[in-house]
């Protein structure tokens, strides 16, 4: 028998995708995966290179729970440089991604009833992990018309005494919502008045923006909500190291000594030869990510391009991350649907899957009536990517 705990969520609808399309490939079948978000590019040379230095120099053992100093400093250099946060080592605190650190940070703090504000569509793990730890899931519902972006006016209307939490993600995943200075001075003015909300940045997208102008973060624009804001990064996305699992994440003293807490009873410290690698891949050249993000900028147009001209489809141009999210509500009577009937999307991304490619329905994150294209694949496959799902449809 499982625990209450564990029956209140179900398994990641992005990895189980992802993983049918594995199994499906490897039964023989052509499928080209467009559901997880993980970009094609090779880690960086540099990178590798200290993964390999680590393992001959046998640093293979145990490390301090949340990381090594010299990884907590280089996270610094990296919170400072590429997101204007300037906090100390002994605010940061290193996880196996930042899946974990999310997942900690929650478990730590949610008592049961407690409320988690979580602007929808929203990544998959927010708000399983929310029950899990046994708090109650509060969705703000955003509009492709309003940027995917949560207002004041909204976040005041959703806030009760019973809140703890606000997660917010810029650049967002699945939406590439991206929030400005002046939206999050405008949420930051309200949080002001709603001092025992804690509120989760997750900024692993802020790399890989479109838009001109600095990467904006609610701990650096509201410097008075610094502590009780929790910034979390990482190298999976900016840097292609999805597999080191190396999460970071900077907050207040006593929530980052509470993760660690948890941390030491759960997986103990993050590989130390995956720590070495993000040491190399915080302090080392940063010039490639500007190649990558052209890349990445060239491959959204010509995706969002190509959904519009399929008949029934339509996606907004997203500012940031490498996501797509496909509106596909006009064609939905096909997949015994309409509105937010959520067999109806299931049954769009499987239609999708026997045409070759693998997408996630939109429900899987709290949408309805479409599915997320996540365009961190080589342009040759998001061709015929695209190519099969016009045919498809
Ligand atoms: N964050 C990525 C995604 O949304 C990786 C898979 C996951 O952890 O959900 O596809």
């Amino acid at each position: 028998m499982i625990s209450a705990a564990l029956s209140r969520i179900a398994a990641s609808r992005t990895t189980a995708m992802t993983d049918r399309a594995i199994a499906l490939r490897e039964g023989g079948a052509d499928i080209i995966s467009l559901s997880v978000g993980e970009p094609d590019f090779a880690t960086p040379p540099h990178v590798i290179a200290a993964a390999k230095s680590a393992l001959d120099a046998g640093d293979t053992k145990y490390t301090a729970v949340g990381g090594t100093a010299r990884l907590k400093n280089a996270a610094a250099l990296h919170f400072a440089r590429d997101l204007g946060l300037d906090v100390p080592a002994n605010q940061i605190t290193v996880s196996a991604g930042g899946k974990q650190a999310i997942f900690h940070a929650l478990l730590a703090t949610l008592n049961p009833g407690d409320e988690v504000l979580i602007p929808a569509p929203w990544w998959v793990s927010y708000p399983e992990i929310t029950r899990f730890a046994g708090g109650v899931v509060v969705p703000i519902a955003t509009t492709a018309a309003g940027g995917f972006r949560i207002t004041a006016a909204q976040l005041e209307a959703a806030i009760t005494p019973r809140t703890r939490w606000l997660l917010l993600n810029s650049p967002g995943n699945p939406t590439g919502a991206t929030y400005s200075a002046e939206d999050l001075l405008a949420l930051g003015a309200v949080l002001a008045r709603h001092p025992d909300v804690l509120v989760l940045s997750d900024d692993i997208y802020a790399p890989l923006r479109y838009t001109p102008g600095a990467h904006a973060t609610l701990a650096v624009v509201c410097p008075d909500l610094a502590d009780r804001v929790l910034t979390v990064s990482g190298v999976s996305k900016s840097h292609a190291m999805t597999g080191f699992r190396i999460g970071v994440a900077a907050g207040p003293a006593w929530l980052i000594a509470a993760m660690e807490r948890l941390q030491s009873h759960s997986s103990g410290n993050p590989s130390s030869i995956s720590q070495a690698a993000a040491v190399a891949a915080f302090e080392g050249p940063q010039a490639f990510l500007a190649e990558w993000r052209e890349r990445f900028r060239n491959r959204r147009d010509s995706v969002v391009a190509a959904i519009n001209a399929i008949p029934g489809l339509s996606a907004p141009l997203p500012d940031g991350a490498f996501y797509c999210m496909v509106d596909a509500a006009p064609l939905m009577h096909r997949f015994g649907a309409w509105g937010s009937n959520q067999d109806g999307d299931e049954a769009l991304a499987l239609h999708l899957l026997e045409a070759g490619v693998a997408v996630v329905a939109a429900s899987a994150f709290g949408g309805a009536d479409g599915f997320r294209i996540s365009f961190a694949a080589d342009e040759a496959k998001l061709t015929e990517a695209l190519r099969r799902i016009a045919k498809a449809i």
